[in-house]
């Protein structure tokens, strides 16, 4: 087919009376299916069902240094969780803390402590005229959803295929000692699936930062969640703590990760790496909050995974049900978009997401249409701080939740809503 930015007004005309009949005929079907967010499916929580059902003999609740789970104490982790989590955070164990459920809640208090208390006796950020944030963009509407709440300026960059434009990075770092931080998503990046190229590793480690404080916060949320066995044996990102070590800024990074989509999402294990000055300043920080998180838990995930070649084999599994799913995802945007022109998408290793680029100007409204047809997309411009996507163009979609039919059902519903909106922007 001709690219609809081609076509003369009859053309249009024609395809939009048939667009017209394609949705009234999806409306009737009386849809209620949800690409929203990135929730593991029920069969994919199913595989992590074992982890409630661990022994209850005498020693269940024992761990290997002898310590009573039952009871509190253990503010950092108990050491066998520490190796685990270690695992997907690329790092010593002796490195991390291991926290409650959720690695927002990790990410949040950590920004929380630095705004409150400063780094490691630098000014507080609270008492700063201005705090400012470097968004590699598209990305997390919840990354941005945390500097919302403290007022921070969000400096959107954009995100390539092998992570943030780094020339500009470097520029904005360099010249104002307020931008005080990155957002980076290092694998599988939320959406596009960008994974870190090692030289953008090494340059977010050696740049110049006007700022003595300056963190990267490195959320290593997808660090196991490959889409195949040849991506697992392939992709592995540089470790940032290492690069930074090597650079001479040992304290700037802070990584962050949970097994929410590996055992239970909400319900797993979440963890932080650091260097040894952040580690003990984090450690003094958080006893006055906590005095130890649930290490119940923790040993349930210890005895369920074991170790990195036990978390391989789940991944795998996990693998089985998603790849169906994201395979489904390019052949529908392929059949249904790539004649009309103006639309892009990725094509993502692993992780969670894809990220679709629409004509310009059509995102928001596609994404209206489909809801009224039953389907619920994330919100246009959620992938932009403050929820707007200047160019009024992308679209995160969310394929792990709905079954392969209602995938196929809500794509089709996003393909005919794309066209449509296009359609109707050209003929006005
Ligand atoms: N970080 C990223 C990049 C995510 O995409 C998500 C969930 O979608 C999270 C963190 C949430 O992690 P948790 O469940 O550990 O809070």
């Amino acid at each position: 087919m001709t690219p609809y930015a081609l076509m003369d007004r009859s053309r249009l005309e024609a395809e939009r009376n048939r667009l017209d009949q394609q949705y009234r005929q999806l409306k009737a079907q009386g849809l209620a299916l949800n690409m929203a967010r990135g929730k593991p499916s029920a069969e994919q929580l199913d595989l992590s069902m074992p982890l409630l059902s661990a022994p209850a003999d005498d020693r269940a609740f024992i761990a290997e240094d002898g310590t009573d789970c039952r009871n509190y104490g253990g503010l950092d982790g108990l050491p066998e969780a520490k190796r685990l989590m270690a695992c997907l955070l690329d790092d010593r164990p002796d490195n991390v803390i291991v926290g409650g459920s959720s690695s927002l809640t990790l990410m949040y208090d950590a920004f929380a402590r630095y705004w409150t208390f400063g780094v490691q006796g630098d000014a507080p950020w609270c008492t700063l005229p201005v705090v400012k944030w470097i968004c590699p963009v598209p990305g997390y509407d919840r990354h941005f959803g945390v500097l919302e709440a403290f007022g921070v300026e969000m400096i959107p960059v954009p995100i390539r295929d092998d992570g943030p434009d780094m020339e500009e990075v470097e520029r904005i770092v360099a010249e104002d000692s307020l931008v005080k931080g990155i957002w980076c998503v290092p694998q599988y990046s939320n959406p596009t699936g960008a994974v870190y190229a090692p030289e953008v590793v090494d340059r977010l480690a050696s740049m110049t930062c006007a700022a003595t404080d300056f963190r990267i916060f490195w959320d290593n949320a997808y660090a196991v969640h490959h889409l195949s066995d040849q991506a697992a044996a392939t992709i592995r990102v540089r470790d940032i703590h290492e690069a930074c070590r090597q650079a001479g800024n040992p304290d700037r990074c802070l990584k962050f990760a949970s097994t929410s989509k590996i055992t239970f999402a909400g319900a797993g294990v979440a963890a932080l790496a650091a260097s040894p000055a952040n580690l003990s300043e984090i450690r003094l920080r958080m006893s006055a909050g906590v005095i130890g998180y649930d290490k119940l838990n923790q040993l349930r995930h210890v005895r369920f995974l074991k170790d990195e070649e036990g978390i391989r084999r789940h991944m795998r599994a996990h693998a089985a049900l998603l790849a169906p799913k994201f395979d489904l995802v390019q052949r529908k945007l392929e059949q249904g978009l790539s004649d009309i022109g103006a639309c892009s998408w990725t094509t993502p290793q692993g992780g969670y997401f894809v990220s679709l680029d629409v004509p310009h100007g059509c995102a928001r409204e596609a994404v209206r249409r489909a809801r009224e047809v039953g389907v619920t997309l994330t919100s246009a411009g959620a992938t932009w701080p403050q929820g707007r996507d200047p160019r009024d163009a992308n679209i995160r979609i969310a394929p792990s939740m709905p079954s392969l039919s209602e995938l196929e059902q809500a794509l089709d519903v996003l393909v005919c809503c794309v066209r449509a909106a296009y359609v109707d922007q050209l003929l006005a």
